[in-house]
């Protein structure tokens, strides 16, 4: 049994005398595997407290001391790799080839690109008599969800750091295990003091947090009605809020697609992680007429993909997070079929041999129409809709028939063409021909996806004020 018992404030690890014990279930075998112990609403005072203290000294701080502590923090991430590999297949139920291929390079790489988003901001600009600044912005609350903890965390906190902020983080109780990994990798950095925070807990921390009156910035990741919430929460304050939400993605394959490249990945970016990505593809908009050889391809493609015990080698898929997970995705397929898609692989069904975990078979949904939910609402789990269309009008239109607008995909032969339709789709961004995602560009939504970005130098100037000084230049 793992029991996560310590928050960090004032630069240490602290005991956490909450009353709540959130039990850690194991999504592999469905038996508890440890517990997280809550902080009380003392406890997350004095995570506050040090933020305060933190922010005053970390906002003087120079743009080489910024650098230094991210590398440093790189350093000690990297050294915890494979520790938080096995971590996320244990808790999560994410596959070891995808956390050595994804989990954690993505932070780093997230790492490196705040380094460099440094040296881009424009801190300083002299118009007219004036000079404007560009300032940090106080104390950052971070609320991170559990499908890519490290990348999360990393994402808002290294844009904390970048920024001379201070932050307390309230990482997800799902998956705990890459959060202490995360903190052990701060403390071994030597930050000032109170620089840095975490707290445990569930929604009621959270909601300490986002109306707490010495917060100055909100920065969430999760769901889009938790952001709701937290909007709502923010606004008695009036505290600028980041929400990074969820997707509703669409992959759209062109007439001269090439089905070869395209169809793997369209898997990849649907099923990976369990489907359990915010910008999974989770809609395939196709050529009607090429319809029965996609969905062929699409057949073969998906049965490469075994389900199994995360922690296997063999294992590209693992199970859902949580069993509410689990409950919601079988609720939703059952749904897409009494709605009329027609189902082509897999279903709610438990697969074969793994009924113990939170396991969904990987499933395909064909004769999907826009207006169905399994067209509209986000899965979070391993499940595909295919939307045929006649005509590229009819394809831009079914991309944008959702109200989220987190990410997509176009797919041709022809590279200009390509770039024209995803100029058409009204989402934060598309990736052309499988493309490797730029962590160095701008991340975040439209619409229901939320708003404000991520990554790089946009992640720092996100958490940065601007201040005009009159008659200094
Ligand atoms: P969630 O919204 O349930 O929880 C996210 C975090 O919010 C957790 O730390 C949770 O404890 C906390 N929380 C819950 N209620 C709260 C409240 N009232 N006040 C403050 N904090 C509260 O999401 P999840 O299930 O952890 O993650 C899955 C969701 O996250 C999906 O919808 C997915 O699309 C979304 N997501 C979005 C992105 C993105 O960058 N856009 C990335 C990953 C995941």
């Amino acid at each position: 049994m793992k029991c996560y018992t310590h928050f960090y404030a004032d630069g240490r690890f602290l005991e956490c005398t909450g009353a709540a014990r959130m039990a850690l279930i194991s999504p592999s075998y469905g038996t508890r595997i440890g517990d997280v112990v809550a902080c009380s609403a003392h406890n997350v005072e004095r995570a506050v407290h040090s933020a305060r203290a933190g922010f005053r000294a970390w906002s003087a701080s120079s743009i080489d001391e910024r650098r230094g502590a991210l590398q440093r923090l790189h350093h000690e991430l990297e050294s915890r790799a494979a520790a938080a590999t096995h971590a996320l297949a244990e808790e999560m139920g994410c596959p070891t080839w995808l956390g050595r291929l994804m989990q954690l390079p993505m932070p780093l790489k997230g790492l490196q690109f705040a380094i460099e988003g440094l040296e881009q901001v424009g801190w300083r600009e002299t118009i007219g008599n004036g000079i404007v600044e560009r300032v940090p912005a106080g104390v950052v609350v971070a609320i991170t969800p559990w499908n890519f903890p490290l990348h999360q965390i990393v994402a808002k906190v290294a844009a904390a750091i970048g920024a001379g902020c201070s932050v307390i983080l309230k990482p997800s109780e799902v998956a705990p295990g890459a959060a202490q990994l995360f903190m052990e990798a701060v403390h071994a950095c030597d930050l000032p003091v109170g620089v840095v925070n975490m707290v445990w807990g569930a929604a009621s921390v959270g909601e300490q947090l986002t109306t707490h009156p010495q917060v100055d910035r909100i920065s969430f990741t999760g769901s889009t009605d938790v952001g709701r919430k937290i909007m709502a929460s923010a606004a008695q304050g009036l505290t600028p809020v980041t929400l990074e939400l969820g997707g509703k993605s669409a992959a759209v394959l062109l007439e001269d697609a090439d089905l070869d490249a395209a169809i793997p990945a369209v898997v990849r970016l649907g099923m990976a992680n369990s489907g359990q990505a915010c910008v999974s593809q989770s809609r395939l908009i196709a050529p009607a007429r090429l319809v029965p050889e996609i969905v062929e391809r699409l057949r073969n493609a998906i049965a490469s993909w075994p389900l199994g015990d995360p922690l296997e080698d063999a294992t590209r898929l693992g199970p859902v997070a949580t069993e509410g997970q689990l409950q919601r995705v079988r609720r939703m397929i059952g749904r897409a079929q009494e709605q009329g898609a027609k189902l082509l692989v897999g279903g709610a069904q438990p697969p074969a041999g793994l009924g113990q975990g939170w396991y969904v078979q990987p499933t395909l949904f064909g004769d999907v129409r826009p207006d169905m939910e399994i067209a509209q609402e986000e899965v979070f789990g391993p499940v595909l809709a295919l939307l045929p269309y006649e005509s590229e009008q009819e394809a831009a239109d079914f991309a944008n028939a959702t109200r989220y607008g987190l990410s997509g995909a176009v797919w041709s032969r022809d590279a200009e063409r390509a770039v024209d339709f995803a100029r058409r789709m009204r989402t934060g961004q598309v990736v052309i021909n499988g493309a490797a995602q730029n962590l160095a560009t701008p991340f975040g939504g439209w619409g229901l996806s939320g708003f404000g970005r991520e990554n790089g130098r946009f992640g720092i100037e996100d958490l940065l004020n601007y201040r005009s000084l009159h008659g200094a230049a």
